[in-house]
């Protein structure tokens, strides 16, 4: 099963994505984590791609798509994948169509989450990750602190905020969005393959919540 993460930055994809990870047994593929692990270790990859996240800018397509093309091909993957944060353009999205299709594969579920733009600013700016790539876990300062200050609960690694979580990124990184991710969504709608669901503290609708769903509902298709 392919099931796609899509929904503007903060909107919370990486949490609904690693809680559905633990509750339907596959794997999450996130294009930010991968880029983030190869800034971290310095890699040649790494390197271009800071150039274009620092500035809240989108890694080209061509390099995208092929580190998506070399993920899929891995064992963990071939019963299935969440792809968190990818395809972020129609031409990705065009690509990954392609991909599946040569593995008799096909995008079965586009989860687009929503929220209001006040909520995502104040998200991203309180938002803060583990430092250790297998651990990854999410936090918030305000809605879900750590325990102990700067330090993960989880693995005990330090607490870290994204170099691009800052506020001026954060605009630019919500109009590209906008401008090149938004399409998108009349993509998958066309489709019939997607599954808006809001997300925000105004309804009381959180990632956690819309994971359960989701996963219920997957659980009792496979049934
Ligand atoms: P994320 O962790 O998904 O918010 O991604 C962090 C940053 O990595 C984004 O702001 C982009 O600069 C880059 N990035 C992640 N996924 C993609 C993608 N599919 N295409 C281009 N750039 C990406």
């Amino acid at each position: 099963m392919i099931i796609i993460m899509l929904g503007a930055p903060g909107t919370g994809k990486g949490t609904v994505a690693s809680m559905l990870e633990k509750n339907i047994g596959i794997k999450q593929i996130s294009t930010g984590d991968i880029f983030r692990k190869n800034m971290q270790e310095k890699t040649e990859l790494g390197k271009i791609a800071e150039k274009y996240i620092s500035k809240g800018n989108l890694v080209p397509d061509d390099i995208t798509i092929q580190i998506v093309k070399d993920r899929l091909e891995q064992k963990d993957v071939q019963n299935g994948a969440i792809l968190d944060g990818f395809p972020r353009t129609i031409e990705q999205a065009k690509a990954l169509d392609k991909i599946l299709e040569e593995k008799s594969k096909k995008v079965d579920m586009v989860l687009n989450l929503t929220t209001p733009e006040d909520e995502i600013i104040e998200r991203i700016v309180n938002r803060r990750i583990c430092s250790n790539p297998e651990c990854k876990t999410i936090y918030n300062l305000v809605m879900n602190p750590p325990k102990q200050e700067g330090i993960c609960d989880k693995c005990g690694s330090k607490i870290v905020q994204r170099k691009d979580d800052n506020e001026e990124t954060i605009k630019s990184r919500i109009k590209l969005y906008m401008e090149q991710t938004s399409p998108l969504i009349k993509y998958y709608e066309e489709k019939g393959i997607l599954r808006t669901e809001e997300v925000s503290i105004k309804i009381n609708h959180l990632g956690k919540d819309v994971a359960e769903e989701v996963a219920k509902d997957i659980n009792n298709i496979a049934k």
